[in-house]
């Protein structure tokens, strides 16, 4: 749900003229449909031209911008601030919002007093605040943080006592069974309930009547069940939200029309990669050719997915998947495909799955073998599970470290092996967005090409693992 639009929506008054810049087309869409505004298509750089206006407000993705070493500010296509301040230098306007993520005022702080440090040295008065949006009056509880620049007064509104509930927002629908309503199975059920027990959580990820919603994104009316905002009816039954009620819990009017679904950010992958293309990556990594050799993997495969598929849209990250790096992008994500090559890596980016409950799809290949599983944070055991004896601090006394193990360009790897691993991860991808079949959830897909054995073998939790104490 594009955040932009909200904030628009206060702009939408008879004398004001509004343009947007939009790289989604059907954000592109709602914004035209509903603002009866212009709204250009694009990817903004920092070649890109704007139209002249006296309020500019941005969203402008935060990633990735650690401060550990990976930010790469300008060069890297996903930041968008050094846009956002380009934007600002140009059009010269009276004020200018934008709104981010809390981590900006923490982890990203030296990042976040570079940005502020640029626009103020363009004239402005900057103030700055992280709000929760339930004290506004908005019914949900969503944190962000506004930061406004303008060159005389300027004051955010008051905070309000009374929060607004779900209940009053959603008013009728809120006991409403409709017959075509998405209701979660007896299974569901039965899963969301082990897991809120064994997570101990406090709130389930019921809507609660006396009190805002959590954070309404797409991925909570569309994700998996254990992600989801679920409304539970006075039978007992649970269903998913409708578009329009999480619009309701967003403060969007019922006349706001969304276009496209609430799955229609499937169209959008984005590739982290740190590595150049070298000739023994040709014979497995089918993105690749000749040509590509010495440039960068994220660049290559890009180019080539928009060559397949010009209608969907692609981001470029040229690091190694890193904590910070993780932290910083993660929440924006539906689901993530680890296609790295060592376990260090796998179970780095296994914790901060969990971290975010996000859903994760692992696959490990080695020689003739390969495995694959699906993990629902929350809901399912995690990579970690899978290697009861293997840990990442490279602590001896506590089972193996994963450093030790070969990895695959150590130990070699059949070409066709890992295309096999990635096809049945591209098909857990496709299941789980559509909803489809049983997932490779609490169990584990391996394979032996060699001999042709293939088996899916039950995986408990670890006691103790991370992944038992993932919040619901
Ligand atoms: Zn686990």
């Amino acid at each position: 749900m594009p955040d932009a639009a909200g904030w628009l929506l206060v702009l939408k008054l008879p004398a004001l003229k509004t343009i947007g810049y939009e790289k989604d087309a059907d954000c592109c869409l709602s914004y035209q449909y509903n603002l009866d505004a212009a709204c250009f298509r694009t990817l903004l750089n920092k070649t890109s031209s704007f139209e002249s206006g006296d309020v500019v407000i941005g969203g402008p993705p935060c990633q990735p911008f650690s401060v550990g070493g990976y930010q790469k500010g300008e060069k890297d296509n996903r930041d968008g601030f050094p846009v956002f301040i380009k934007a600002v230098k140009d059009i010269k306007p009276k004020v200018w919002l934008f709104e981010n993520v809390r981590g900006l005022l923490y982890k990203n702080k030296l990042y976040l007093q570079n940005i502020i440090d640029q626009l103020a040295a363009l004239g402005y008065k900057i103030e700055l605040k992280l709000i929760n949006t339930s004290h506004y009056k908005v019914p949900q509880n969503r944190e962000r943080l506004i930061v406004v620049g303008h060159q005389s007064r300027f004051f955010l509104p008051e905070t309000q006592k009374n929060k607004i509930t779900a209940y009053e927002a959603l008013g009728k629908y809120y006991d409403y069974a409709p017959d075509n309503g998405k209701y979660l199975t007896a299974s569901m059920d039965k899963y969301v309930k082990k897991y809120e027990t064994a997570s101990k959580c406090i709130t389930p990820r019921d809507l609660h009547k006396d009190m805002p919603a959590r954070t309404v994104t797409c991925r909570n009316i569309a994700g998996a069940t254990g992600d989801m905002l679920r409304l539970k009816l006075p039978d007992g039954r649970r269903r998913r939200l409708l578009v329009q009620e999480a619009a309701r819990l967003q403060s969007f009017p019922d006349w706001f029309k969304f276009q496209g679904t609430e799955l229609t950010g499937v169209g959008h992958i984005d590739i982290a990669d740190g590595d150049t293309v070298s000739p023994s990556n040709l014979n497995r990594q089918i993105l690749f050719d000749t040509d590509a050799l010495g440039k960068s993997k994220a660049v290559k495969a890009a180019e080539r997915l928009a060559k397949l598929n010009p209608h969907i849209t692609l981001g470029i990250m040229e690091t190694h998947a890193a904590p910070e790096m993780l932290d910083t992008v993660l929440p924006d994500y539906k689901m993530v495909m680890d296609c790295t090559d060592t376990l260090t890596a796998k179970l780095m980016i296994n914790r901060a799955c969990l971290k975010h409950s996000i859903p994760l799809c692992h696959a490990g290949v080695l020689g003739f073998e390969c495995r694959v599983m699906t993990v629902l944070p929350g809901r399912s055991p995690c990579v970690q599970c899978l290697y009861t004896d293997i840990n990442t601090d490279n602590d001896t006394k506590n089972g193996i470290s994963s450093e030790a193990l070969p990895t695959c360009t150590e130990a070699g790897i059949l070409g066709s092996v890992a295309g096999f691993a990635g096809t049945l991860m591209a098909t857990e991808a496709v299941k789980y967005i559509t909803e489809s079949g049983d997932l490779l959830v609490g169990r584990v897909f391996t394979a032996d090409l060699l001999h042709h054995r293939y088996m899916t073998i039950a995986v408990e939790p670890l006691p103790g693992c991370i992944c038992r104490h993932v919040k619901t």
